[in-house]
This record gives structure tokens, C-alpha cells and sequence, in this order.
């Protein structure tokens, strides 16, 4: 019987995990995503899923979003047309850079919460 719940709260974690994972690459919040998919581990899945890719639609559309006014503008636009923010190429790369190196520590939390979990659990 204990091991039954062991195993069901197991299977839970790994879809809060996953949903997390793919709700941060697509530009949304890992907490929040961690949460749904905990409390709702096959919906919130499907969810995530079907959630438009909102770092995807910037980059798909040649788009940035500027970092001052937050609105977007062309990709190649050294200034911003709303605000007249000016563009740092090297500060967005350093962004996306983060941003990458942000999705593989979560990545890497993801996997550790399953390894311990898994071994306390046996
Ligand atoms: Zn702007």
C-alpha cells in the first residue's frame, strides 16, 4: 500500500518537473508551472503543451522585445520605435546566454529532485 503512494507521488513530482521545464522554455514562469503540474499533474501537462511559445513567437516573428518599453520591434532595429530605447548587441546575447544557462541549472535541479527522490523513495 505505501509503496502504491510512493510510486503515484513519484509519477506526480516527474510530470511537475516536466510541465515546469517546458512551461520556462516557452517563456513561462518554472514556480508556477511547478505548482499546476503538481496539483493538476495530467492537465497541467497538456496545458503547457498547448500554451503558445512566447519566447518562440519573438523569435519566429523577427521580433525582440524591447527591454525599456517592453514593447516588440524588429529584430534588426539598433532603436527602439516606441521609446527610443538603443539596442546593445552584446548585452542581448549576454541575455539569451543567462537565459540558456538559467534553463539547464533548472534542468539539472529537475534531475536531482528525481535521483533523490527516487532514492528516498525506495
Ligand atoms: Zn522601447
Amino acid at each position: 500500500m505505501g509503496a502504491a503512494l510512493d510510486l503515484i507521488l513519484f509519477s506526480i513530482l516527474i510530470i511537475a518537473v516536466f510541465t515546469a521545464a517546458i512551461g520556462m522554455s516557452k517563456g513561462r514562469s518554472f514556480l508556477g508551472w511547478l505548482i499546476l503540474g503538481a496539483v493538476f499533474p495530467i492537465l497541467g501537462l497538456i496545458a503547457v503543451a498547448a500554451m503558445p511559445n512566447l519566447k518562440g513567437q519573438i523569435r519566429a516573428g523577427d521580433a525582440k522585445k524591447c527591454p525599456s518599453c517592453a514593447e516588440t520591434v524588429r529584430r534588426e532595429a539598433a532603436v527602439c520605435r516606441h521609446c527610443g530605447h538603443t539596442f546593445d548587441r552584446a548585452a542581448e546575447q549576454e541575455t539569451a546566454r543567462i537565459e540558456t544557462r538559467n534553463l539547464r541549472y533548472a534542468a539539472l535541479i529537475g534531475i536531482a529532485v528525481i535521483v533523490v527522490s527516487a532514492y528516498f523513495m525506495r
